[in-house]
């Protein structure tokens, strides 16, 4: 036997969150956004278990790209962050990746762009425009000047498509979304005063806004951690409910100790027990992702009971009561996060715990813990 740590992917779970994503909003099409190897799910095996389900992917830079064609998947790759250089202009018209366009620099990147006719295919584009997030994007008073010398452009394809992105659409009670929203309109309405030769698409939903904001729904939307089964809100919400969990995080119960009240556990023996208690040890610790700050009474799933972890965290084990599970064995089934629809913790709950969000730990689980895929 080995050890038991193991990150558990189920495909199915994700095919149905897709399904879900392209049900709310039957009119549009959705980008899957995969950067950062899927949300740590494995970028090239989400794709291929996405791949009829959505026209594009989206990710953060070309070197993600990459990685999925040269596994073989041939679907449209978004790049969100547009073009770093000249070069991955070239590389990217060359193998069908869209490029954001995300501030006035990479707008004159790609009008010079040393275009060859033979060679080359024409660029697509999406054009992003600052909302509100203040991060990325041009400012919406020069969304039309800028899509009209796009749209002009020879060497870029004429369905450009126009994004914004939101700050605040996790937190349902807040008017922000719908002031970015008015701003995008504003500018759409200085576009639309003048003649268009060019279609244009919108883009502005992430699953937030997908999930509660339907007006945000547009042509594209870019549905990235419910895909994942996480929800973006803290509260439960009639569709994000609907989403169900991706990656189960489990290991197994390697010790077991009776402990008198007054022993400490741990490093820095930061707990002290107050009983009698029985201290499991799970081999799980933040070498294999589970958070190092996830502090005493964190919920782990022991043989689908809610155990506390008691003390700290150390890289390669965690300590559990398990005072109150009489029958626990050497062996015993841990969940992190995950399980099934009957014992599941949500990654939410623990990323709460530990002062982080889902996102975070999702994306760094590290390579030494061994993924399954199922279904
Ligand atoms: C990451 C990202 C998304 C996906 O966001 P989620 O909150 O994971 O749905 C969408 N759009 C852009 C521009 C992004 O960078």
């Amino acid at each position: 036997m080995s050890r038991p740590a193991k990150i558990l992917i189920d495909l199915g779970a994700l095919r149905h969150n897709c399904q879900l994503a392209n049900e709310l909003s039957p009119k549009s099409k959705t980008m899957a956004v995969i950067k950062a190897d899927a949300y740590g799910h494995g970028a090239v095996q989400v794709a291929r278990a996405l791949e009829d389900l959505v026209p594009v992917f989206g990710v953060a830079c070309i070197e993600e790209a990459l990685e999925l064609r040269e596994a073989g998947i041939d679907t449209p790759i978004h790049l969100l962050e547009g073009a770093f250089s000249k070069d991955e202009i070239h590389t990217a018209a060359n193998n069908n990746f869209s490029l954001a366009v995300v501030n006035y620099e990479q707008k004159k990147a790609l009008l010079d762009h040393q275009f060859d006719k033979l060679n080359q295919q024409l660029i697509k584009v999406w054009l992003c425009v600052d909302t509100g997030m203040h991060r990325l994007g041009i400012q919406p008073s020069e969304m039309a000047s800028s899509f009209h010398e796009l749209a002009a452009c020879s060497h870029i394809q004429n369905d450009i498509v126009i994004a914004t992105h939101f700050a605040c659409a996790d937190d349902l009670e807040n008017d922000f979304t719908s002031e970015q929203f008015r701003r995008f309109q504003k500018g759409m309405n200085d576009l639309g005063s003048q003649n268009l030769s060019h279609s244009v698409a919108l883009s502005l939903a992430n699953s937030a806004a997908l999930l509660g904001w339907p007006k945000t729904r547009a042509e594209w939307n870019r549905p990235g951690i419910m895909l994942f089964g996480s929800s973006p809100f803290a509260a439960p919400h009639q569709e994000a409910d609907k989403l169900l969990p991706v990656m189960t995080f489990k290991s197994g119960v390697i010790a077991l100790r009776d402990i008198p009240p007054g022993e400490t556990v741990g490093y820095a023996a930061t707990w002290t027990a107050e009983r009698h208690s029985r201290i499991a040890t799970v081999a799980i610790g933040y070498g294999d992702g589970y958070p190092v700050h996830a502090p005493t009474g964190t919920p782990v799933l022991i043989n689908g009971h809610r155990c506390p972890l008691v003390g700290r965290v150390s890289m390669d084990m965690i300590t559990v009561d398990a005072t109150d599970l009489p029958d626990i064995c050497l062996g015993d089934e841990a969940i992190l996060w995950g399980g099934s629809l009957s014992s599941y913790l949500s990654v939410n709950e623990v990323a709460n715990c530990a002062g982080t969000i889902s996102y975070e730990l999702l994306t760094r689980m590290p390579r030494r813990t061994p993924r399954e895929y199922l279904g």
